[in-house]
């Protein structure tokens, strides 16, 4: 059963260069996919695309049923997303940024789940400083807090271990472990191997605007990956 997302036959073209061409995939509720694959891949632009700040060129998403551009509205209700943007305010503390995340999707009490979440990221103790002076692994932890404000059934990650130092990752790692456990779908772009296949219950390897390797994380161990890897990516370039 693959019908909690659903992506068909995605397409998208930046003035004339094709940098998705043809994706599709479906994954279940509580699937975590890791995605890999080389700079220029267009892992980007499918992640920019499912949280929909990227209009595709043609092709289909649903969510739950819920069609990108017939619904964007409901569609976009069951969203989290963490971007190279970290989207917080620096001259801001990490609770006001928080509360202010939750005034935006209108909950009705945004302290509570503003606090509640910075329990969950561990950040509570540090929840009066301001942003601009947190190190990046506390950022993409606050980040993460950010990203779960509206309680989003699925959850966006492009590159969050980009940066982070190994006992950032692993408070990440642990973090993105505790999402797999409430049943949240999350797809992760990682370019770190271990990382990406600790939590995976999918993988898979696009390569110049294909998904070229799609497979369950259990029948897939490291060396099979990387060979994939090898073999897709080889004479790309930027591998
Ligand atoms: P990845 O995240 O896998 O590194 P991207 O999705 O960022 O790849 O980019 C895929 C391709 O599309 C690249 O060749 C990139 O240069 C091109 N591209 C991405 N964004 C734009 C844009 N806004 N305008 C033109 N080309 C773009
Ligand atoms: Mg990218």
């Amino acid at each position: 059963m693959s019908d909690f997302l659903t992506v068909k036959n995605l397409f998208k073209e930046y003035e004339g260069y094709r940098a998705l061409r043809g994706v599709t995939f479906g994954l279940a509720k509580g699937d975590f996919l890791s995605l890999f694959g080389p700079n220029g891949a267009g892992k980007s632009t499918l992640l920019g695309i499912i949280s929909t700040l990227v209009s595709p060129t043609s092709g289909q998403i649903e969510i739950k049923g819920f069609d990108l551009t017939e619904e964007p509205e409901q569609f976009k209700k069951q969203l989290g997303v963490i971007s190279h943007h970290s989207l917080l305010y620096d001259h801001m503390t990490a609770l006001e940024n928080l509360v202010f995340y939750a005034s935006l999707y209108k909950l009705k009490d945004p302290e509570k789940t503003a606090v509640e979440l910075l329990r969950v990221v561990e950040l509570y103790p540090r929840r009066h400083s301001r942003v601009g002076q947190f190190s990046r692994g506390m950022r993409q932890r606050l980040s993460v807090a950010r990203a779960l404000v509206n309680d989003p059934s699925l959850l966006l990650l492009d590159e969050p271990y980009s940066g982070l130092d190994q006992d950032a990752a692993a408070m990440l790692t642990e973090q993105l472990a505790e999402l797999k456990s409430k049943e949240r779908t999350v797809i992760v772009v990682t370019h770190n191997l271990d990382h990406g296949l600790n939590s995976a219950t999918k993988v898979g390897i696009l390569a110049a605007g294909r998904l070229v390797f799609m497979e369950a994380r259990n029948r897939v161990d490291r060396a099979l990956l990387e060979a994939e890897y090898l073999r897709h990516v080889q004479g790309d370039g930027e591998a």
